[in-house]
């Protein structure tokens, strides 16, 4: 009872106040949900409909076809909640457990209505006698198609169990989705980002974060996972209106070990939701180089007690970004090249796909009885070597680089479009030029995230003793002097993809956390080289990134790579 009037006191003197672990508030947004949820009603008939057809044809099986009718359904059902905003365990589980059951009793109606024709729509309450009916006369098909005689109390123990099963996997599936942490205060669902962590660091990192020191960890490495091996996944959700001075935001860190043993998997939670606020994230983002990118829209803020935006003094060496205006952009970003890029992608699909048709089209047609005339010969050799060369062609690039066909255009172009240009800082002719593109952080959590912002030509220059960049969009000039680092880091949950990040002082960047310069808030770009001959490339693992980076520092001795820490396993880079 105390505790109820205190969280009350608490509502009442801050509007937002900042709780331990996140706790749905039970609000719906109605307005949204109901809609919603008539459409998720919809599916359960739909999927009613086809149980019963399912059962007229002899193919519903007892347990799996409800189950699979019942996920789609819970599925729909966690649609509705997400556009809903309902962040009530109460409304969704009962409106999810209503869907499933009236999924469950809808096939039972429908199969009412296949009976007793039209008229029996109207009569639902019919339904408990035709159920009675069914369970009293349903019987199953034995060895050798002998129809068994029907066992009423066996139908039953089914039809029980089979609703059972459509209502928990609808709620369950419906409840589970109000979890996901909700922005009260910008009124949006948060963004989840994942990163996996070596085993035995759950531990460790939840300690740290319950007593506050997170200073005294160390460099918390990403770790390539591989399949059923322990690891620790870090879960961190966070509002994208972060950076939003007037927003009460907070992101949320979930901290768990993943262990499989004696071919049992586990899933230990050390922290759950755990709130955190802007100075946390950014403390801790030092130690996990991989949350760094949404700590940094903590900082926008301008609150005297928030970390701040360093200056550079005058006289030191930066960087100079410069944006190119011309219209490149709108040519090699433009909604037209991606679907060139996807059909180039498809097309050594289509060439096996069609070689295969062709040989299997003249296999068919080939008469066996009648010797071939000149014509049919000339027809087949025609058929024959179209269908060899196409699956010859198609195979290769498949093995070689899928993408080879899509690369090799983004090339020519990227090329084409920086040969125009009257006063290019790299010549893409030059055989010392890289052809990169460049990835930004904010898309390494995307689905496809080899999304690059830009391409462009990159000359590590040892005589000007600086590196180049040429892009489509912008256009570095970073002198020797102005690196900060240059490193590879992962890009993917996996960890298994890498990029090659260059650091460099640019005036207005940096953040200040107590007196200390994080270095890493400062500007960054993630190169991604990009293949551009005809050979096989290693797509996984650090070959092509950490090679980039060894160029990149051979030319600058002075500059310290950044090297993975031992705490992850550094056999693995
Ligand atoms: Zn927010």
């Amino acid at each position: 009872m105390s505790y109820i009037s205190l969280a009350n006191w608490a509502m009442a003197t801050d509007p937002y106040p900042q709780p331990a672990t996140y706790r749905p508030s039970g609000k719906v947004n109605w307005a949204r949900y109901l809609p919603a949820l008539i459409l998720a009603l919809c599916m359960s008939m739909i999927m009613a409909f086809v149980l019963c057809w399912a059962f007229i044809h002899d193919w519903y099986y007892s347990f799996f076809i409800p189950a699979g009718a019942a996920l789609i359904v819970g599925i729909a059902m966690r649609l509705a909640g997400a556009f809903g905003h309902c962040r009530s365990r109460l409304v969704a589980t009962l409106a999810g457990a209503l869907v499933g059951a009236l999924m469950y009793l809808g096939y039972y109606h429908f199969h009412f209505v296949a009976e007793v024709g039209q008229r029996g729509i109207a009569h639902v309450d019919l339904l408990p006698r035709f159920i009675k009916w069914r369970m009293q006369n349903d019987f199953r098909v034995g060895r050798n198609d002998k129809l068994l005689p029907p066992r009423p109390p066996s139908n039953w123990i089914r039809f029980g169990i089979d609703l059972a099963l459509a209502v928990t996997i609808v709620a369950g599936l419906a409840r589970s989705r109000v979890g996901r942490v909700y922005c009260e205060s910008c009124g949006r669902w948060t963004r989840k980002h994942m990163f996996v962590a070596a085993p035995g660091i759950g531990q460790i990192l939840a300690e740290a974060l319950k007593h506050g020191d997170i200073e005294k960890l160390r460099t918390i490495e990403p770790y390539p996972v591989g399949f059923l091996q322990p690891s620790t996944p870090i879960d961190l959700e966070y509002c994208p209106g972060l950076g939003n001075s007037q927003s009460h935001c907070f992101a949320y860190i979930t901290v768990s070990e993943f262990t499989f043993s004696f071919g049992k998997a586990q899933l230990r939670k050390f922290l759950k939701q755990q709130t955190l606020g802007a100075n946390q994230l950014l403390a801790l983002a030092d130690k996990i180089p991989r949350l760094r990118s949404i700590a940094v829209l903590g900082v926008a803020t301008k609150r005297s007690d928030q970390p701040k935006r360093l200056s550079i003094t005058p006289g030191e060496a930066t960087a100079m970004i410069t944006p190119v205006e011309d219209s490149s952009v709108n040519v090699a970003f433009s909604t037209k090249l991606s679907v060139i890029q996807f059909f180039l992608s498809l097309t050594p699909i289509f060439l096996v796909l069609a070689g295969g048709g062709l040989l299997y089209a003249s296999w068919a047609q080939w008469p066996r009885a009648a010797p071939l005339g000149t014509g049919d010969l000339l027809y087949f050799a025609l058929l024959l070597s179209l269908g060899v060369l196409s699956l010859a062609v198609g195979g290769t690039i498949c093995c070689v680089n899928l993408e080879y066909l899509n690369y090799r255009y983004t090339h020519r172009l990227t090329r084409r479009l920086i040969r125009a240009r009257p006063d290019p800082i790299v010549d893409p002719d030059d055989p010392e030029s890289v052809f990169v593109a460049v990835v930004p952080r904010k898309n390494w959590t995307k689905l496809n995230l080899d999304d690059p912002s830009d391409r462009g030509f990159l000359l590590i220059d040892m005589r000007g003793q600086q590196l180049l960049f040429e892009g489509l969009r912008e256009r570095y000039r970073i002198p020797a002097k102005a690196l900060i680092s240059c490193g590879i880091e992962p890009i993917d949950v996996g960890n298994h993809l890498f990029a090659t990040v260059v650091r460099a002082r640019v005036s207005g960047t940096g953040i200040d956390l107590e007196g200390r310069q994080l270095a890493w808030a400062g500007w960054e770009a993630p190169f991604r080289p990009r293949p551009t001959r005809f050979k096989r490339p290693r797509l996984l693992g650090p070959h092509s990134a950490e090679s980039l980076r060894q160029r990149i520092c051979q030319l600058l001795p002075e500059v310290e790579p950044t090297a993975p820490d031992p705490v992850g396993d550094p056999g693995q880079y």
